[in-house]
């Protein structure tokens, strides 16, 4: 898509809002007196109001990930952007959002709440996507498609050319969730938002980082977008506490334990097809595995029974008999096995 195509595809109220501002953009000078915000002037650590820019922990994002600043919104997870999408771009009860299915439960539930209809496309064999059935359920109110990849539930990555395809024929702006790319050797398009106008990458600290508790999602994509979604966002949708946390955190080494995470997962991926009443385990690129078996509603209480908690997914269509199984500590993935063997002697709780 050209960017001059971006802005037809906006909300005409988003268009022309005059956002909120905060006169402290007006000073950067140091040592400033502020009596602009009616803050407490006693120091709690806390008594100031968080950096509504987050332009500190921007910079050190932009130095990780690649991108300009200017290409990068920060959310209070990545539940802040998806709504943002319907937000900035969807006209209630007029325009739609075009999404593969099974997927993120989010996508339509913050669809739901903005009062915009999702057209769900089933993905296809294997999981496979269904390029040519997405393109077909858009039409011309069509302003959103949710893509995931690598997919949950299902845990698989599409090709990158597939993925770039849909983005340069799909008359809307293409959002990729990649919550789980830092688990998967496909890698990430995020590069790409700078040759795609229409084109929204969603990560999140909330995975490979165990930041999850902190609440920090981020969106990639062309700098028209991200200055929409600034707009429109809380003007402190990042508090201080997370700002300063996630700045302390990124400065450690994650690659270990995402390589702990995917080794741990070749491994559950390997002894699960021993049990007789395994049907099947679907390749995952994520930090999770999407498990078909016999009886999915009795071995969830088996395992819930035992204290592990999986997610049972056998009622999600396209998801019979499916358990979604989190990749755990070593300790933890010996203790689900443990169980599973205790369930394969028919040692079953009830
Ligand atoms: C877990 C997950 C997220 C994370 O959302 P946050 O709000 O950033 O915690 C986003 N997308 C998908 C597909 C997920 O599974």
């Amino acid at each position: 898509m050209e960017r001059n195509k971006l802005e037809a595809l906006v909300r005409a109220n988003i268009r022309t809002l005059c956002p909120y501002s905060t006169a402290r953009d007006e000073y950067q000078g140091p040592l400033g007196v502020f009596l602009d915000a009616n803050e407490s002037p006693y120091p709690t650590g806390y008594n100031r109001y968080p950096d509504p820019h987050q332009k500190a922990l921007k910079e050190q994002l932009s130095a990780i990930k690649g991108l300009p600043v200017e290409n990068i919104f920060l959310g209070n997870g990545s539940d802040e952007a998806i709504d943002l999408m319907f937000r900035v771009f969807c006209e209630p009860g007029r325009d739609n959002a075009v999404a593969i299915a099974p997927s993120y439960g989010m996508y339509a539930v913050a669809a739901a709440i903005n009062d915009v209809e999702v057209r769900s496309v089933p993905l296809g064999e294997d999981f496979s996507l269904p390029a040519e059935a997405l393109l077909g359920a858009a039409d011309d109110r069509s302003k959103l498609l949710f893509l995931c990849s690598p997919n949950n539930p299902s845990g698989n990555a599409f090709d990158a050319e597939a993925l770039l395809a849909l983005v340069s024929r799909f008359p809307g702006i293409v959002v990729l969730d990649e919550a789980y790319a830092d688990f998967s050797a496909k890698g990430s398009l995020r590069a790409k938002v700078l040759e795609c106008p229409n084109l929204v990458v969603l990560q999140t600290l909330s995975k490979a980082y165990g930041l999850a508790g902190l609440r920090l999602g981020m969106a990639f994509a062309d700098e028209y977008v991200i200055r929409l979604m600034s707009m429109v966002k809380y003007p402190y949708n990042i508090n201080q506490a997370t700002q300063e946390l996630v700045s302390k955190v990124l400065t450690e080494p994650v690659g270990a334990k995402i390589e702990e995470t995917v080794a741990q997962r070749g491994r559950i991926e390997r002894a699960l097809p021993a049990y007789g009443f395994v049907r099947r385990v679907y390749p995952s690129d994520a930090n999770f595995l999407l498990v078909q078996v016999d009886d999915a509603d009795a071995l969830y209480a088996h395992l819930l029974a035992d204290g592990i908690i999986v997610r049972n997914r056998t009622r999600v269509p396209g998801c019979a008999g499916c358990l979604r199984i989190t990749v755990g500590l070593p300790s933890e993935n010996d203790r689900l096995l443990q169980s599973l063997d205790r369930y394969e002697k028919g040692d079953i709780h009830r």
